[in-house]
This record gives C-alpha cells, sequence and structure tokens, in this order.
C-alpha cells in the first residue's frame, strides 16, 4: 500500500518511526542506508578539457600558428616562450573557472537548504541533505518541503507544488488517507521535496529522500552552479572584440610597413625568411596589445569579493550582484531585526477602564480584564521558553511569555490547562493571528494582532471586566494610548476574544465582532551599529529608507532614534501610499524615509519608482510575500533567519540579518570594482607603452625596439600576477565618501581613460629615450635598452595602479603583499634574461653592461616616479564626486 492510502499510524509504524520523531543514533544508523538526502551534482568539466577549450580562442590559433613558424625557422627558443604564454593563459582560464566554481560551491554551501526536524524530541534546524526516511519534519509558510512525506498534522497547511504538477494554486493539505488510486496533485495528505508551503503549519513523517523522492526522479541530477556574466564583463567582452579589430588594423599596418621595406630594400637576400620575421613582429605585437588575461582577473576579484562579503555577514548568491551593490543608491529596509535588535520586551499595557497598576498583584488576584488580557497573550502564541532558557519562536510573542512568566502566570501552565483546538496562523498581511480554547466550558476565540486592524474588528470593549459597545468616546481613548504607546518607539500589539457557538474549524471570516481586551506595549531597541552605519550610507549618497509592517508613530519614532528620518522627511503609510498617483509618489519619492504599514505590492511599487528615478535599488525581506519585491529590486536581500523563498528571490543573504552588513557589502562592493578597474588600468596603460614605443619606431624608420621573444616575455610576466594582485587591493580611503557609481558607466570613466593615457605616454617615452640613447651605440644595444625599460617601467607600474588617489608609500608600501610579491617574481624571472647564455636568446649583445643598465633602469624608474608625482598635483587623480 502506498503511504497516501495509510492512516498515519500505519506510515509511522511501517516506517518505524513515532510522532516525536526519531533519537538521533537510529538516524545516524539510517544516514547510512539511505545516503544524504540530496540530488547528485552534474559532473563538472575535467581540468583538460577545460584547457582544451581555451584553445579555441582565434588568438591562441594564431600564436600557434606563429610558433610552428618559430619551429620552422629554427627559432627553438622563441616557440618555447610561445608555447608558455599559451599555457600560462590556458592555466590562468582554467584556474578562473576553478575559483568561481569553488567560490559559487562555498556560496551554495552557506546557503544549503535547512529544515526543522524533531530528533530526540526536541525541534532542531539542520541541513536538508541529514534527512532521513522516519524524520518529523516541521514545516511553516515560506519552507521548501525538503524531502516526501506523509502529512501527520496541518493546520491550514497550503502548499504549492506546481513544480511537480504544473498547478499554480496551493492545494491545502489534510491527514486522512485516501482510498484507491490517486494521482500526485490529489494526494493531499503527502507532501513532495520541492514544494513551497505558502500558508499555515504542519509536520510531516518522511518516506522517501534523495532521488527516490517525485522530484529526484525526474531531475535526477542538480545542474551546476552556473557563474552569470556580470555587466561589466558583457561590456569588457564588447570592448576586448573592438580593440581586437584595431589591434588586428595595427598589425595589418606594421606587417605591411616591414614587409614593403624589406621589398624596396637592396641588403636583404632571404626574401621569406624576412617576410616570416615581419610576420612574427606582428603576432608578437598583437599578443603584446591584447589583455588576454582581462577576463579572467575579473573574474577572480569578483569571486574573491564574493569571499570577503561572505566573512562580513553577506552571501553573495549571484556573482553580478558584487558589481550592482557598488552602485547601490537606495536601501530599502525593514525595520524588526534588521535595524532594531528583535528583543522585545513587554513595557507597559493598557486596560481600559484600568489604566493603573496592570498585573501589580498576584494572579490570584487579577481583575477580569487583566486576567483576559495575559490568557489572549499566551494562548495566541507559539512561542516557547526552553527549560535551560532558549527562546523558541517569534520575538514577539516570545516577548509576552516571558511578560507572563515575570508575573507570575508561567505560561505552560495556562496553556496545559486551556489546550488549543484549531488556529488561524499569523501572516504579515492580515497582522492577526487566532486560536481556538475552550475557557470556563465555552469555547472561545482568542485574536491577537496590530491595534488598528484588531480595533476594526471590535463589536464591543470590555471595560473594567463588563463587555460594553463601542462608542467613538471609547475608541478615541484607546486610539490616544495606541499612538502615546508609539510616540515611545514601543510596538502595540491588541487582544480580542469572541466566543464561538459552533464547533469544528474556524476561518477568516470569524475574526470579526471582537471582544476587545487591551494592548500591550513592547520595546525593541535599534542595534547599536546601525546608527553610524546610517551616516556612512548617507555619506555615501546611499540613502536607507524604512519599510515596515509596523504602525506609523512607532515606526517614525525609530527612525528618528536612529538617524534615518531627517527634519524634512516625511512618513507615509501603506494606504496613504495607495491613495498618491504615480506622479505624486515620484515627486515627493526623496522625502519618504518611512512607509509603515506596507503591503507586499506596496514594496514592489516603492521600488519601481525608485527605479525609475534610475536609482539601484536594495530591499530587504524575509517572508513569503516579499519574494516579489526581492526579485524586483536590484539586490534584493534575504535574512539569513527568512523563509527559503525570500533567499531563492534574492541577489544576497544577511546571516546576521543586521542592516549594518548592507552597508559594508556595498563598501566591499565598490572596492572590488575599483580594484577590477585598477587592474584593467594597469594592463591598458602597459599595452599602450609598448604600441606608443613600437609605433614611434615605424615611423621614425628605426630599428624595431624590441624582438618578438622579448615582447611574449614581457607579456607573460606583466600581463598576469600583478594585475591579479591589483584585484587585492585594499579600499580607497574615499571608497565611501563618494557618490554612488552609475551602474552605465563605460569601463574608463571616472578619469580611468586620463591615467591609462598619461601613464601609457609616459612608459612609451621611457621607451622611446632609451631606444635613441642605446641608438647611439648601435642597433643591437637600443633594442637592449628599449627592452630593459619596457620591461621594468610595466613592473614598476604595478605600485603606481595601486591607487588612483594616493601614491604607492601614502597607500602603505607593504600593505598589499600580493603586489609585493607578484613584482619581485617579475624582477626574478627578469633577471634570469641577462644571465649569460640566456641573454643571447632576448638577444641582449655583450656590451650592454652595468652603465647601460642603469640608464634604462633610470628611466623607467623615471617614468614610475612621474606617474606618482602626478597624483600629487591638483588636477591629477580622478576627482570623484564626494558627497556633501
Ligand atoms: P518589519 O519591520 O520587519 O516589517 P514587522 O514585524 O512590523 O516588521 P510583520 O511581521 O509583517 O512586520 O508584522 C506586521 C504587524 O503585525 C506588526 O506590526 C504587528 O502589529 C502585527 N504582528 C506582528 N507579529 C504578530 C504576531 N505574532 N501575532 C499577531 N500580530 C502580530
Amino acid at each position: 500500500m502506498e503511504s497516501y492510502q495509510q492512516s498515519v499510524q500505519d506510515v509511522l509504524q511501517e516506517f518505524n518511526a513515532t510522532a516525536q520523531g526519531l533519537t538521533s543514533a537510529e538516524a545516524q544508523q539510517r544516514l547510512q542506508t539511505a545516503g544524504y538526502n540530496e540530488l547528485k551534482e552534474a559532473d563538472r568539466d575535467p581540468v583538460w578539457k577545460l584547457i582544451l577549450e581555451t584553445f579555441k580562442d582565434p588568438m591562441v590559433v594564431v600564436l600557434l600558428l606563429a610558433a610552428l613558424v618559430q619551429l620552422a625557422l629554427g627559432e627553438v627558443m622563441e616557440a618555447v616562450i610561445i608555447f608558455a604564454v599559451v599555457l600560462l593563459n590556458a592555466v590562468v582560464g582554467v584556474v578562473q573557472t576553478k575559483k568561481a566554481e569553488g567560490a559559487l560551491d562555498a556560496l551554495r554551501q552557506m546557503t544549503a537548504p535547512s529544515a526543522k526536524v524533531l530528533r530526540d524530541g526536541v525541534k532542531q534546524t539542520m541541513a536538508a541533505r541529514e534527512l532521513v526516511p522516519g524524520d518529523v519534519v516541521t514545516l511553516e509558510a515560506g519552507d521548501y518541503v525538503a524531502a516526501d512525506g506523509r502529512v501527520l498534522e496541518s493546520s491550514s497547511l497550503r502548499v504549492n507544488e506546481g513544480m511537480l504538477t504544473g498547478e499554480s494554486e496551493p492545494v491545502e493539505k489534510h491527514t486522512d488517507p485516501i482510498t484507491g488510486e490517486s494521482p500526485l496533485g490529489d494526494r493531499k495528505n503527502m507532501v513532495y521535496s520541492g514544494a513551497l508551503v505558502v500558508y499555515g503549519r504542519g509536520n510531516f513523517v518522511v518516506t522517501a529522500t534523495a532521488e527516490k523522492t517525485e522530484i529526484g526522479k525526474i531531475a535526477g541530477l542538480l545542474a551546476s552552479a552556473e557563474a552569470k556574466q556580470t555587466p561589466l564583463q558583457r561590456k569588457l567582452a564588447t570592448f576586448s572584440k573592438r580593440l581586437g579589430w584595431v589591434i588586428l588594423a595595427l598589425c595589418i599596418l606594421i606587417f605591411g610597413v616591414e614587409a614593403f621595406r624589406v621589398w624596396t630594400g637592396t641588403e636583404t637576400q632571404d626574401m621569406t625568411g624576412a617576410l616570416l620575421k615581419a610576420f612574427m613582429f606582428a603576432v608578437a605585437v598583437a599578443v603584446a596589445a591584447i589583455p588576454e588575461a582581462l577576463s579572467s582577473i575579473v573574474t577572480i576579484v569578483l569571486a574573491v569579493g564574493t569571499h570577503k562579503m561572505a566573512r562580513r555577514h553577506a552571501i553573495i548568491r549571484k556573482l553580478p550582484a558584487v558589481e550592482t551593490l557598488g552602485s547601490t543608491s537606495v536601501i530599502c529596509t525593514d525595520k524588526t531585526g534588521t535595524l532594531t535588535q528583535n528583543k522585545m520586551t513587554v513595557v507597559d499595557s493598557f486596560l481600559p477602564g484600568q489604566s493603573e497598576d496592570q498585573f501589580a498583584n498576584h494572579p490570584e488576584q487579577w481583575s477580569v480584564s487583566e486576567r483576559w488580557l495575559m490568557q489572549v497573550a499566551v494562548l495566541c502564541n507559539d512561542a516557547h521558553i526552553n527549560q535551560d532558557g532558549a527562546e523558541l519562536g517569534d520575538p514577539t510573542e516570545v516577548a509576552l511569555i516571558a511578560y507572563s512568566n515575570e508575573k507570575r502566570q508561567p505560561y505552560a501552565k495556562l496553556r496545559r490547562e486551556f489546550p488549543r483546538e484549531t488556529e488561524l496562523p499569523f501572516d504579515s498581511d492580515r497582522k492577526l493571528m487566532s486560536t481556538v480554547h475552550t475557557i470556563d466550558g465555552q469555547r472561545m476565540l482568542l485574536t491577537k494582532g496590530g491595534p488598528d486592524v484588531v480595533l476594526g474588528r471590535c463589536s464591543r470593549i470590555l471595560v473594567n471586566g463588563e463587555e460594553q459597545s463601542v462608542t467613538e468616546e471609547l475608541l478615541d481613548g484607546i486610539r490616544q494610548q495606541i499612538e502615546e504607546f508609539s510616540d515611545r518607539a514601543l510596538r502595540v500589539l491588541a487582544f480580542g476574544y469572541k466566543p464561538l457557538f459552533t464547533s469544528g474549524g474556524v476561518t477568516f471570516e470569524d475574526e470579526q465582532d471582537l471582544v476587545l481586551v487591551g494592548l500591550k506595549a513592547m520595546i525593541d531597541p535599534p542595534r547599536e551599529e546601525v546608527f553610524d552605519s546610517i551616516e556612512e550610507a548617507r555619506k555615501a549618497g546611499i540613502k536607507a529608507v524604512m519599510i515596515t509592517g509596523d504602525h506609523k508613530t512607532t515606526a517614525q519614532a525609530i527612525a528618528r532614534q536612529i538617524g534615518l528620518m531627517k527634519e524634512k522627511d516625511i512618513a507615509l503609510t501603506g494606504q496613504e501610499l495607495d491613495d498618491l498617483s504615480e506622479e505624486e509618489l515620484d515627486q515627493q519619492l526623496e522625502r519618504i524615509s518611512v512607509y509603515a504599514r506596507v503591503s507586499p505590492e506596496n514594496k514592489i511599487r516603492i521600488v519601481r519608482a525608485w527605479q525609475r528615478k534610475g536609482k539601484i535599488t536594495a530591499m530587504t525581506g524575509d517572508g513569503v510575500n516579499d519574494a516579489p519585491a526581492l526579485k524586483q529590486a536590484d539586490i534584493g536581500v534575504a535574512m539569513g533567519s527568512g523563509t527559503d523563498v525570500a533567499k531563492d528571490a534574492s541577489a544576497m543573504i544577511l546571516t546576521d540579518d543586521n542592516f549594518v552588513s548592507i552597508v559594508s557589502a556595498v563598501a566591499v562592493g565598490r572596492t572590488v570594482f575599483d580594484n577590477i578597474k585598477k587592474a584593467i588600468a594597469y594592463l591598458f596603460a602597459g599595452n599602450l607603452g609598448a604600441i606608443i614605443a613600437i609605433l614611434f619606431a615605424l615611423a621614425l624608420d628605426w630599428v624595431n625596439p624590441f624582438n618578438p621573444i622579448q615582447l611574449l616575455f614581457i607579456n607573460l610576466l606583466n600581463d598576469s600576477l600583478p594585475a591579479i594582485a591589483l584585484g587585492m587591493e585594499k579600499a580607497e580611503p574615499n571608497v565611501m565618501r563618494r557618490k554612488p557609481r552609475d551602474i552605465n558607466e563605460g569601463i574608463f570613466a571616472g578619469g580611468m581613460m586620463k591615467s591609462v593615457i598619461a601613464r601609457g605616454v609616459l612608459i612609451g617615452a621611457a621607451v622611446i629615450v632609451s631606444q635613441w640613447l642605446g641608438l647611439q651605440q648601435s642597433p643591437e644595444m637600443s633594442i637592449a635598452m628599449a627592452f630593459t625599460t619596457l620591461i621594468l617601467a610595466r613592473t614598476l607600474q604595478t605600485f603606481a595602479a595601486r591607487s588612483n588617489t594616493q601614491t604607492a608609500f601614502g597607500a602603505g608600501f607593504f600593505e598589499n603583499k600580493y603586489v609585493l610579491g607578484a613584482v619581485l617574481l617579475c624582477f626574478g624571472l627578469y633577471g634570469l634574461t641577462v644571465l649569460p647564455g640566456v641573454r643571447e636568446i632576448f638577444s641582449i649583445p655583450t656590451d650592454f653592461g652595468w652603465d647601460e643598465w642603469k640608464i634604462a633602469a633610470g628611466l623607467a624608474l623615471g617614468a614610475v616616479a612621474l606617474m606618482e608625482i602626478w597624483k600629487l598635483t591638483p588636477w591629477a587623480s580622478e576627482k570623484k564626486q564626494l558627497v556633501k
């Protein structure tokens, strides 16, 4: 018999389980036989395949052809260097892919789905992969179902299993057995892995895990994480393509001029040999000019960025988010838990007709109103406090039961006395929760919720223990009290009840005609770090906007406290927002700092309004209903404590739920972008320097300043490690003092073009001077000197590229160990080229001695020194617009 045809008892028996769950030991044993509850991952490409992939690049094909030509010419060493270049590129490419995969894997592990399981009789959260058949798992709105199972309990448990059945409407689950054969979609007493709980609560016993689940049977394999290209990567790809054409034209020009010279020259006998040499030179120029490592560097720096963010409690789920974060101008944030500590404490109560001395006496002497207020607060409540003091559940509810305990009325005793019969779970749209109990022989509906909502559903009010009809006067008194609490930044809940004269379940329609009992007010102090963080965001040109389900006055009071709301700012309720037209909203948008009592649709509208103004908007959320707004936002930010759905819809997850972590992630995002630009500028400036020198020599009919092997060697040395090392640079001191970057801004914006050209020209000029000095002795000497100057200038340029605003010493010479390491390595490898035996290969003549070296090196050092001195001048640095 299938599980859905069996009774709950039979299923439990079949799986040798109980409704209290398995013991850890038993679960461990089952894990041995059943295996982990996870789908196998699709195979990754092996390394050899990735290396082969790189040979698809036309550039690599040209290089290999060139190597063959060299071999044919008998130039073995040049061929070897070309192979080394090709191999190094392949290795960097593979490292990049592996690094990105590794980063994504690590992030996925951190955001792995979890499940709330009963083990050893205690509810605990654990990785979903640990689930075994027989485990009892609890579900609530927002959870993904982590395995297949038979429902044991359902309180209006509604599940969307569209991924299996194609049905978009959620299905309400029950526990009764179903007779006969039934298709998947009709098995309303089963839940299936991958389905989403949209409402209610319940639990189920696991009947199948991993590939034995229905989804496992279909899918079998889990798609590997895929790295999406970021906007910058896409921009770079198009740019590189264009650059490729320009370089091709340049190479044809160089080849043409050389060929023409051979043609018209008189001294050359070996025509083919000379042409092949000209071809080799053109290829070497292409290699020198094309920044092959570019895309690898971008990916590596992005991957390193995600790692840094994870350490600061922000887990990136989508790689492009790293970049987008750097452009964030608006952060729409929840209040409770994100700006505040979510540590609620009841500090005040209000009972109509009894405003003094509430709960002052022993519970035995409590007034009727006091008793009712505490009963509703404790019974219409899902929170628990363990024997060892651990608090479980919604902090708002924990505060209520803690208050009861404090007032010498143990909450657990009350719950035992009046057990819950049925319930209407809390949801943040309704802002209400109700439970049914029999009290003193009468079936009662107990309701708690937002005070405005409860007040709107009351027809009577308990005044001094007597039920009275609602009057405007009474209502006014209560409203006044709500305002007074809210002004003190307190969260207010209202409590009511109503007798029920029917048996069986209740519906939302029953939450009417209530008797209002009273109010409780609790404090939720702001997180201490939030004050500074909001100020930091403001200085960085980022506006923080509070969006909360809470009461307007409370929200406003807290927003003022933490500096989020300034003098001229305004607060709106969801209702008031609904009344605004799009134009009116656009007009006021910048002034609105607080949105209170919002609905999920409001959230989307707010995001869209900011996006209309071209602002990159981050939005936090935790609930099921938040998912659409999280998707709409440029950066959806889910809370680590939030629901699976919210996490799924987000680009980033905050493991500590803290607003501060968003701001520090933005800082990292900005730094990552800066560093990528620094690496790009470094590459382009170096390449430009070489090209300038080559074109200059060509124009003046000098010998080529470099020969192919030198160019290839420089490329090998300078295009990889120093650029990656620049990607590890620390943040610029003004990183959070400038305005957010425009996301559509080009790669060379913000003064980068200026730096690239300036540095390229300086390097080029140094090489030209060096070659000219060499030419005074011999053409061979001019080549040796030009080569020495170029390689040293490009290597030393790494220091200048470290910062756009500070000199290498200003930024701390020893701060970036990677740069020091990369530069030392480059020097070391360069040193090899002047060794006897090797220097012939690099065409360094024997008379190139210490004196010539000092001149060549001095010119390189001079060029880099000028780059640094330039930074100290007022015209220099990329003058980012600082926020006033
Ligand atoms: P945020 O700032 O994160 O939006 P919030 O807690 O105010 O915080 P919700 O959790 O959606 O947002 O709650 C909305 C409103 O519902 C609260 O302001 C409160 O009036 C009411 N409420 C909150 N928790 C409960 C609960 N457990 N039972 C009944 N009503 C509640």
